[in-house]
């Protein structure tokens, strides 16, 4: 094979996502005579646009789709080849891709990213979104829909169900509460109100919007006009059990929420989600149940089931819910997840594997195998993790590690040494939300905590939700929704460490600039 050796490059990136990109520019302002070669299966890269540091590791930036050129421009030292991976050799130091290229490299970054967990392989009607194809073609297949499941509890789910009109949506979720992956129960109430409410920008599309749920507690149905009592303000209760239906509550120490898969806000831009039905908008959450199997028309019919009902046969797929309803749908959603693209890399390899399928990396983004980093959603953070900080597949996190390998890779080249860049130390991310802006720092969920810790919760129906998580009256992780203001004080109060118990419920009180306080 190495007679059929293309070039070798000082180092190879795979991957124009996030990561990759992000990788590949830091590589090359920090050796910029040295060969980089970004291979990646897609004509366009995604790059980081209007980059804004909000706080000491607090980032906010767009996500652009760019053709490749862009890159090749800025950097000269720099080969975009525009092929997929579809072999890697580890101890030759070579790759090989789809169009019988083989390409060596000193230093290999995998940026592959990761796909979509498809609820079932290969079904018609059952849709993963992933990437702008998958997304338009979801648009239009969704503009023949009158019905649609949506199943899954992160962000995709999330900003889907609240995005789509002109469709009934049945939302299955696993969890007792919305969006488990980033919220509690509490902030999922606040949340709510906006699924019923018309939508600022499409007010006049949307006129007979109205939000249902199946109660988890008794299986009946019933119809939310607001989630949460209608005061305007709860200044800083500890634990406000009070103020939340006990069925949605989550109690002091109770466990704490997996972290998921996530997406924010951005994906839908651009996209008209309509369905066929323009004057109403219905969504309907099926809570704590999974999908227990899908079925064609046909399969219906043919099936037997118990679950044939008056409308068997006449909708394209049906879904099963373990909670035992069937409901017959133009097109299923599957957003429960992604699994690690790292097939092509693995055979004839020794890479060690985390247990949701990521490369499992250290805290200088190296694998298992010599000189193979990897960056993004396609790996695992193996290293021991700051207390505050956790592994979430999120652009925030794909630019922050692909940054660091990229830093890594040539310090590295250099002989230099590199410690692990200071955005570990903290969990941070910010996105929108039905609309609003939304903050999430540290242990935000209490994620590990087990039952040692306090809630101090600030709620302002339809315009705030604040909440924070306190362990030995230290700050170690804050929700803000809303237009708060709160955040640079609050990842000042996280990172410092500062013990607060002096402050008590004052913390949250509106009538205190804290922000002043705490300057
Ligand atoms: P990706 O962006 O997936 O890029 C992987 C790249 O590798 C692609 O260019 C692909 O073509 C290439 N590739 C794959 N296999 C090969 C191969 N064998 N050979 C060569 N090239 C290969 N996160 C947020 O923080 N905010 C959001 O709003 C948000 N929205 C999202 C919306 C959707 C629909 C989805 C699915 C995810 C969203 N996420 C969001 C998550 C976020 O997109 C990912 O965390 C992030 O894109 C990961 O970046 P990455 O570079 O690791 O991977």
């Amino acid at each position: 094979m190495a007679d059929k050796i293309e070039k070798t490059f000082k180092f190879v990136v795979i991957g124009g996502g996030i990561a990759g990109v992000t990788c590949v520019e830091q590589l090359s302002y920090s050796l910029p005579s040295a060969d980089v070669a970004l291979i990646t299966a897609s004509p366009h890269i995604k790059a980081v646009t209007n980059y804004k540091q909000v706080a000491k590791v607090l980032e906010e930036f767009d996500v652009e789709e760019q053709p490749t050129s862009v890159l090749e421009e800025k950097f000269p030292n720099l080969t975009v080849i525009h092929s997929a991976v579809n072999a890697l050799h580890t101890r030759s130091h070579l790759v090989e891709t789809a169009d019988g290229k083989v390409y060596g490299y000193e230093k290999l970054c995998i940026c592959s990213g990761a796909r979509p967990k498809l609820l079932i392989q290969d079904k018609p009607y059952v849709l993963g979104i992933r990437d702008t194809d998958s997304a338009q073609e979801f648009q239009k297949q969704l503009t023949k829909a009158k019905k649609i499941v949506v199943v899954g509890n992160g962000g995709i789910a999330l900003e889907l169900v609240y995005e789509v009109e002109g469709c009934e949506v049945i939302w299955a979720v696993k969890d007792k509460a919305i969006g488990n992956t980033f919220f509690d129960a509490g902030a999922a109430q606040f949340l709510i109100p906006s699924l019923g409410a018309d939508k600022p920008e499409r007010a006049a599309t949307c006129k007979r919007t109205r939000y249902t749920t199946d109660d988890p507690t008794d299986g009946e149905a019933q119809t939310f006009t607001s989630g949460l009592d209608s005061k305007s303000f709860f200044s800083a209760h500890l634990l406000t059990c009070a103020v939340f239906p006990d069925r949605h509550m989550r109690g002091r120490g109770s466990g704490p929420t997996e972290p998921g898969s996530a997406l924010g806000p951005d994906w839908h831009r651009g996209l008209i989600l309509k369905g066929a039905e323009w004057a109403s908008r219905r969504v309907s959450v099926e809570y704590q149940c999974e999908v227990k199997t899908i079925f064609t028309s046909e399969e219906m019919l043919n099936s037997q089931s118990q679950t044939c009902g008056p409308d068997t046969g006449t909708w394209p797929v049906y879904v099963v819910l373990t909670n035992g309803k069937t409901f017959g749908c133009d097109l299923v959603v599957s957003a429960t997840g992604v699994i690690p693209n790292t097939e092509p890399f693995l055979r004839g390899n020794n890479f060690a594997l985390d247990d949701d399928g990521g490369l499992r990396v250290d805290d200088h983004m190296a694998t298992s195998e010599p000189d193979v980093y990897a960056a993004g959603d396609v790996c695992t953070a193996c290293w021991e993790h700051s207390p505050l900080w956790q592994q979430m597949r999120l652009w925030t996190q794909a630019r922050q590690m692909g940054w660091h390998a990229g830093r890594c890779m040539a310090a590295c080249a250099l002989s230099e040494t590199i410690e692990l860049d200071f955005c570990f130390e903290l969990f941070s991310h910010i996105t929108k939300f039905f609309n609003y802006k939304v903050v999430l720092l540290g242990k935000f969920n209490a994620q590990g905590l087990g039952s040692d810790y306090e809630l101090l919760l600030r709620y302002t129906k339809g315009e705030e939700y604040v909440k924070v998580v306190l362990q030995g009256g230290r700050m170690v992780g804050a929700v803000l929704i809303g237009e708060t203001d709160l955040e640079e004080t609050f990842e000042n109060l996280i990172l410092n460490q500062m013990d607060l118990t002096p402050y008590g419920e004052d913390l949250l009180n509106p009538n205190i600039d804290i922000e002043d306080y705490f300057d």
